[in-house]
């Protein structure tokens, strides 16, 4: 590519698509270039997005955000960034996809999001899709309501999962799949009170029961039997390329932006999951749009 981009968009989850169909309104040449893993496209039916009452399937969600950004002229493509660095001070940036292509910006906006910690077994999608196994009860605890629910991790952050979890049913189980749970004496004194069982022998296997329940086999070989499984086995940031710009991040490898988006590097902005933010999919639109105006306004000033 010979002519400079305004903005390369990173990623074509909900903060991507979404900053596209801003950017491209805004009349700016856009590209977004997209491994194709969205965690939109895991979500069954998400029931807490305004305006869709009866629920939307991820994979049906991202295919209207698509189609509703290249109405308007953004060009979307099946790829992967491998590297970016900066050109001149103040001209922006090169980006190096996977195919070879080089292709030069006066922006980027990175949308690259999160990856789940997960149980491995051979049929999580399958297990995801029946709500067996879930991994954000900010989208979906209100689905489990009264459920026989438990909750994988250890340590701090299991404690607050089942602890939030609990808010939506009596019949919370915590466990972990071999991490020693290592609670502190107030964490295992919060639980108590809360009423969420804590098993301490590792779960071993995790799988689909005959009765469509989530089964748990723990290292005796003992089973047991749930109505769901909430993963709390932490996240993976995306934000490898924000590294090797020397982006600010924190302790989680997310991006810090200020309230428009912009990084600690001028002309790289971020949005969605891959910013230290709140993990939903009503968070990542509103942030694309603030940071597609931002971008916009900052070209703009820099005539
Ligand atoms: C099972 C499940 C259920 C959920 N339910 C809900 C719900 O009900 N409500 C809700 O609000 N949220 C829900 N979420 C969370 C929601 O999916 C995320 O908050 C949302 O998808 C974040 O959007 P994003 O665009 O930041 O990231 P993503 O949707 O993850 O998109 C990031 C994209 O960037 C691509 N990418 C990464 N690196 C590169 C690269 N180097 N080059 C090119 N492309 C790259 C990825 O392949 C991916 O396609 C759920 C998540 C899961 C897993």
């Amino acid at each position: 590519m010979t002519s400079m981009l305004d903005c390369l968009i990173v990623g074509g989850g909900p903060a991507g698509l979404t900053a596209a169909i801003y950017l491209s309104r805004y009349r700016r040449s856009v590209l977004v270039v997209d491994e194709a893993k969205s965690r939109c496209a895991w979500i069954p039916a998400s029931h807490n997005l305004a305006g869709f009452t009866g629920g939307i399937r991820g994979t049906d969600l991202l295919v209207r955000i698509r189609a509703q950004a290249e109405t308007y002229g953004a060009r979307i493509e099946t790829g992967s960034v491998r590297a970016l660095e900066r050109l001149s001070p103040g001209t922006g940036f090169r980006a190096r996809l996977e195919d070879g292509r080089k292709v030069d910006t006066a922006s980027v906006l990175l949308a690259t999001g999160v990856i789940d910690g997960q149980p491995r077994m051979s049929d999580l999608y399958e297990a995801m899709q029946r709500g067996l196994i879930r991994t954000c009860p900010i989208c979906d605890g209100y689905e489990v309501i009264d459920r026989r629910i438990a909750v994988l991790g250890h340590g701090a952050q299991a404690v607050g999962e089942a602890r939030f979890i609990r808010t939506y049913s009596p019949y919370v189980t915590l466990l972990t799949l071999g991490e020693a749970m290592s609670l502190t004496v107030e964490e295992q004194g919060e639980l108590d009170r809360a009423g969420i069982a804590v098993i301490e022998e590792p779960v071993t296997a995790v799988g689909i029961g005959e009765d469509q329940s989530t089964r748990l086999t723990l290292r005796s070989g003992s089973v047991l039997d749930f109505d769901t499984l909430y993963s709390a086995l932490g996240i993976t940031a995306r934000s490898g390329l924000a590294q090797q710009l020397g982006a600010d991040m924190d302790e989680d490898g997310r991006l810090i932006v200020d309230r428009h988006q912009r990084s600690s590097v001028s002309g790289f902005y971020a949005a969605g999951d891959v910013v230290s933010t709140l993990n939903q999919i009503a968070v990542a639109m509103g942030e694309a749009a603030m940071a597609a105006t931002a971008i916009h306004n900052d070209l703009r000033h820099r005539g």
